[in-house]
C-alpha cells in the first residue's frame, strides 16, 4: 500500500480541499500518513497570501526530500497556480498542478512515476470554471464546508481572483447533501467556507441562488449542532441574513467581516465595495439584534497612500466600534496586482508600527468583549487540545475558554459559566460537571 502525506498552507478553503483530496486517495487504497512517516508521495497545498510563499514552499520540499529522497512531490494550490514554472524549478519537485487540475491529481499523475523534468499541469486561471465540492474532516470537532470558490471583485491588493478564478458555487441541494453526510459523523460544528461567501449562488456564470437561502436551508439539517459563517464582505451581509441568523438555534452569534480600512479614501483606492458608514451600520444592526455577538475584523495597514492621518482614522473608527477582535495584516506587495504598481509606498517600519498599534487595540477589544461575557452561561465545544493539563474550546460567540483536562469532554458541547479571564487571556469556566449537576 502506497503512503501519501499532505501539508497545507493558508486558509480554511485549502484545508477543506486537502481533506477532500486526501479522502480520494484513501478511496483508491492509499494510506494517509503524517509527513514524517516516510511517505511515497508528498502533496503540498500552497497559498499565495502567505508571506514568503516561495521560501515556505522550498522549505517544505526540502523537508520532504530529507524524509524520503525517493518520494514523489506534487505542489498544488494558489501559489502553484500563480507561479507554476518557478515552482517546477525547485529541486525535488516532481509535479505542479493548477487550480483547474488539482482535483484530478490522482488521474493526471497516474502512478506517480518520477520523470527527469517536473510535470507542469497548470492551465490559465480562466479554465478554473468547475466547482469542486470539499469539506474537511481533520479533527472530529468541526468541519470546513466549502460552498463557494473564486471571486469577481478586483480589490487592488488581492491575488486570490488570479489564483482561484471567477466566483462559482455549489448548489444548495448538493450542500445539503454534504451537510447530511457531516451530520452522520460526530462533528459538532460546520464552518461555511468560501472565498467570497456572500456572493454565493453563481453557477456557470449565472446567479442561480442566494446565500441567505443557503443559510435558511442548511439551518434545517438535523444533527448539526452549530453553524458558523467563516467571513463575509460587509456589503453582502444583508439585513435578511442578520435577521435570520439572530433567530436561528444553529447559526452562532459570530461574524467575521473584513473592513481593511476605516478611511473612505483608502477604501476607494483599494476598490472595496463599501464605505465606512455601511460597515458601521452592519455592526450596529448585528449588535442591536444580538448584543452578545462576537464580531471579528480584518484590517490592512500600510496600503500605498495610507497617510498617518488615514491610519488614525482607521484606528479611531475601530476603537469606537463594538467589535471583538482584529486580524491585522501589514500590506505587502503582490506581483500582478494594481496596488503593487501604485506609488506613495508606506515605509516598512511605518507599516510595522501601525500593525503593532492595531494588535494592541485588538487585545483590548478582545478583553473588553470577554469581560462583557463574564458571569453568563454559554455552551462550549471542547477541543482535543491539551496544554499544562488544561483543555480549550470556544463558546458559540467565540470566547476561548480553558478548563481542567478531561478526555471525556473532547468534542462535547457543555454548558458552562464564564468565570474570569486568566493570565493567558482565555476565560476560566466553572467546572462543567458541576454546572451540569445544577441544571
Ligand atoms: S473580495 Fe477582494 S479581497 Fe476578497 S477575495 Fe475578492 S478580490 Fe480578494
Amino acid at each position: 500500500m502506497k503512503k501519501v502525506a499532505f501539508y497545507t498552507l493558508g486558509c480554511k478553503l485549502n484545508f477543506s480541499e486537502t481533506s477532500t483530496i486526501a479522502r480520494g486517495f484513501e478511496e483508491k487504497g492509499y494510506a494517509k500518513v503524517p509527513f514524517s512517516d516516510t511517505p511515497d508521495i508528498f502533496i503540498i497545498n500552497t497559498c499565495s497570501v502567505t508571506e514568503n510563499a516561495d521560501k515556505k514552499c522550498k522549505k517544505i520540499v526540502k523537508e520532504a526530500q530529507k524524509i524520503n529522497p525517493d518520494g514523489y512531490v506534487a505542489i498544488i494550490g494558489c501559489y502553484a497556480q500563480l507561479k507554476p514554472k518557478e515552482i517546477s524549478e525547485i529541486k525535488g519537485v516532481d509535479a505542479v498542478l493548477g487550480a483547474a487540475e488539482k482535483f484530478r491529481l490522482l488521474e493526471l499523475l497516474d502512478g506517480f512515476v518520477k520523470t527527469p523534468e517536473a510535470k507542469v499541469l497548470a492551465s490559465e486561471v480562466k479554465e478554473a470554471k468547475a466547482f469542486n465540492n470539499a469539506y474537511s474532516i481533520n479533527d472530529r470537532t468541526r468541519t470546513f464546508l466549502k460552498v463557494q470558490d473564486g471571486c469577481n471583485y478586483h480589490c487592488a491588493f488581492c491575488t486570490i481572483p488570479l489564483a482561484r478564478g471567477k466566483s462559482r458555487s455549489d448548489t444548495i441541494d448538493n450542500i445539503i447533501q454534504s451537510a447530511k453526510e457531516i451530520a452522520n459523523t460526530d462533528v459538532k460544528e460546520v464552518v461555511l467556507t468560501g472565498v467570497n461567501i456572500g456572493d454565493f449562488g453563481i453557477v456557470d456564470g449565472k446567479r442561480e441562488e442566494r446565500f441567505v437561502d443557503l443559510v435558511k436551508s442548511i439551518d434545517q439539517v438535523e444533527g448539526i449542532d452549530r453553524i458558523r459563517i467563516s467571513s463575509i464582505e460587509p456589503n453582502l451581509l444583508t439585513n435578511e441574513i442578520i435577521d435570520y441568523t439572530s433567530h436561528s438555534n444553529r447559526f452562532v452569534p459570530h461574524f467575521h467581516i473584513p473592513l481593511q480600512s476605516g478611511s473612505n479614501k483608502v477604501l476607494r483606492v483599494m476598490r472595496r465595495r463599501y464605505l465606512r458608514e455601511l460597515y458601521e451600520d452592519r455592526v450596529n444592526k448585528i449588535k442591536q439584534l444580538m448584543p452578545d455577538c462576537c464580531i471579528g475584523v480584518d484590517v490592512i495597514v500600510g496600503f500605498p497612500g495610507e497617510s498617518h492621518d488615514d491610519f488614525l482614522e482607521t484606528y479611531n473608527f475601530l476603537n469606537e466600534l463594538p467589535i471583538s477582535y482584529l486580524h491585522v495584516f501589514s500590506y505587502s506587495e503582490r506581483a500582478n496586482t494594481t496596488a503593487a504598481e501604485m506609488g506613495d509606498v508606506v515605509p516598512l517600519k511605518e507599516r510595522q508600527e501601525r500593525s503593532k498599534m492595531l494588535r494592541i487595540l485588538s487585545e483590548k477589544k478582545r478583553r473588553q468583549f470577554y469581560e462583557s461575557q463574564l458571569g453568563t452561561t454559554r455552551t462550549v465545544l471542547f477541543e482535543n487540545d491539551i496544554e499544562d493539563d488544561m483543555m480549550h474550546g470556544f463558546t458559540e460567540n467565540y470566547v476561548r475558554v480553558s478548563a481542567k483536562y478531561d478526555p471525556l469532554l473532547i468534542n462535547e458541547l457543555k454548558e458552562v459559566t464564564l468565570r474570569s479571564i486568566n493570565e493567558n487571556g482565555t476565560v476560566d469556566v466553572q467546572e462543567p460537571e458541576m454546572v451540569l449537576e445544577t441544571h
